[in-house]
């Protein structure tokens, strides 16, 4: 069951493709979490290019971050994410393999959790560029709930191989 509105969360999720017009799956999928009747989507951080991490060569990705409001519970907010992803043709085959739509889970409030299904936050964020910038987009001053500062992150681990991607206004 949802909580009710009064103990919505703030949540922040990672949002990428490398498949299919990657910056049209990534927008689509910021339409489909905007109607979604338990989430707000409240701001959407700037897209970027980045190279893909993982098995092979594979195309360039197209990521980005989203700040939601929602009363989902986190693991109905993962089946949320997941549902969306699957309607954008996602297969779960290859881990970390292309992939058209990529949702993730990266911060909810400052909740720290570990299950089989859902770690938050999400356990390799520290690690990726092309996560942290676009959450520093969106806020500049963000933390972690262990109190590092996602710009402090950001710094050790540099931006190379990340470009914004400039569109026409
Ligand atoms: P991926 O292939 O990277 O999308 O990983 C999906 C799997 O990671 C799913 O089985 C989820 O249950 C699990 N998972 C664990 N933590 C998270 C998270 N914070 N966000 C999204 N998926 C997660």
């Amino acid at each position: 069951m949802a909580n009710p509105k009064s103990l919505n969360v703030r949540a922040y999720i990672g949002i990428g493709s490398n498949l299919e017009q990657p910056l049209a799956q990534v927008k689509s999928a910021c339409k489909v979490l905007a109607a979604h009747p338990h989430i707000t989507l409240v701001d959407t951080s700037p897209w970027y290019q980045s190279k893909a991490v993982g098995p092979g060569s594979q195309p360039d990705y197209v990521n980005g971050a989203g700040l939601l409001n929602t009363a989902l519970a986190p693991e109905e907010l993962l089946d949320a994410l997941q549902a969306i992803e699957l309607a954008h043709g996602r297969e779960r085959s290859v881990r970390w393999g292309a992939r058209t739509l990529d949702l993730d889970i990266l911060l909810i409030e400052t909740l720290t959790q570990q299950t089989p299904r859902l770690t938050v936050p999400h356990p390799r964020m520290t690690e990726r560029n092309f996560v942290l910038q676009p959450l520093l987009d969106l806020n500049p001053t963000l933390q972690l709930p262990d109190g590092r500062h996602i710009d402090h992150l950001l710094n050790i681990i540099g931006t190379q191989d990340l470009a914004v991607i400039k569109e026409g206004h």
